[in-house]
């Protein structure tokens, strides 16, 4: 174990990873707004807002899935900025880009096949990073965090949002019984899947807390750690700098 978690054998992990998200990719934002009654949404728009992000700066968002970061930051930096939406599964990736193509989004936005492990990016690359919803997914979270500190430019910006843990142990226990009964069935409703929901309930139980994920960040390097609980900490999101 690390920090406290199970590890789980890498190849397994990334196998079933992968099978999830390709199973899913169709289906996958009409699922979040399912399984989140629409809350990502805000917990996304709140994630933007962070982000501070201006025109003519370079964004990278990893595991960026079907693209709804992305697709904000691509209007916020403006032509002469650069948005890049990255992600390990070409399906997911795929169901991004045409999203973004439909909305119009062009010239200013890459699509890269990546592994957040060992981004293929130079050095001192981004203004800002962004992960959101991904990092639990990521067998070596330490690597992935080093990675994403490796490409930012110096005081450049990473935020990570992501699944945590409940603030009362009511909450965290009504939580635990919808996302082991509820997810899954809307899953096999949805997506004729029902293997794939409970992996994602099991992966989020296993995610690393608020204060261990903060340790991690500075553990990597990361200064000025912080983060937001949302929703009573069901989602939080960590802010941190590279010096
Ligand atoms: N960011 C999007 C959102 O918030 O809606 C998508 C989140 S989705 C739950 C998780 C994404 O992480 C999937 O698209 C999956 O393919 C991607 N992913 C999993 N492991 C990864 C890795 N090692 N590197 C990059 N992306 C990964």
């Amino acid at each position: 174990t690390h920090f406290g978690y199970r590890t789980v054998d890498r190849e397994d992990k990334e196998k079933l990873v992968a099978s999830v998200f390709h199973s899913v990719a169709g289906r996958y934002d009409l699922m979040n707004d399912l399984m989140s009654m629409g809350v990502h949404r805000l917990w996304k728009r709140f994630t933007i807002e962070m982000s501070a992000v201006r025109t003519g700066q370079s964004v990278l968002d990893i595991a960026g899935g079907t693209g709804d970061l992305a697709m904000k930051f691509s209007e916020m930096v403006g032509p002469a900025g650069q948005v890049v939406l990255a992600d390990i599964n070409d399906s997911m990736l795929k169901v991004g880009r045409d999203k973004l193509t439909d909305h119009g989004v062009a010239g200013n936005t890459r699509y890269v096949q990546a592994n957040a492990e060992c981004l293929p990016f130079a050095e001192n690359t981004f203004d800002l990073v962004t992960i959101a919803f991904g990092l639990r997914n990521v067998t070596d979270k330490d690597a992935a965090i080093r990675s994403m500190l490796r490409v930012l430019k110096p005081g450049g910006r990473l935020l990570i949002l992501e699944f945590s843990k409940p603030r009362s142990s009511l909450l965290s226990k009504a939580y635990d019984a919808y996302s082991f009964t509820a997810l899954p069935v809307m899953g096999k409703l949805v997506t004729n899947d029902s293997e794939s929901y409970r992996y994602l309930a099991e992966s989020i139980r296993m995610h690393p807390d608020q204060e261990t994920l903060k340790g991690m960040m500075n553990e990597a390097g990361f200064v000025n750690t912080s983060y937001h609980n949302m929703t009573s900490g069901i989602v939080a999101l960590h802010k941190g700098i590279k010096p």
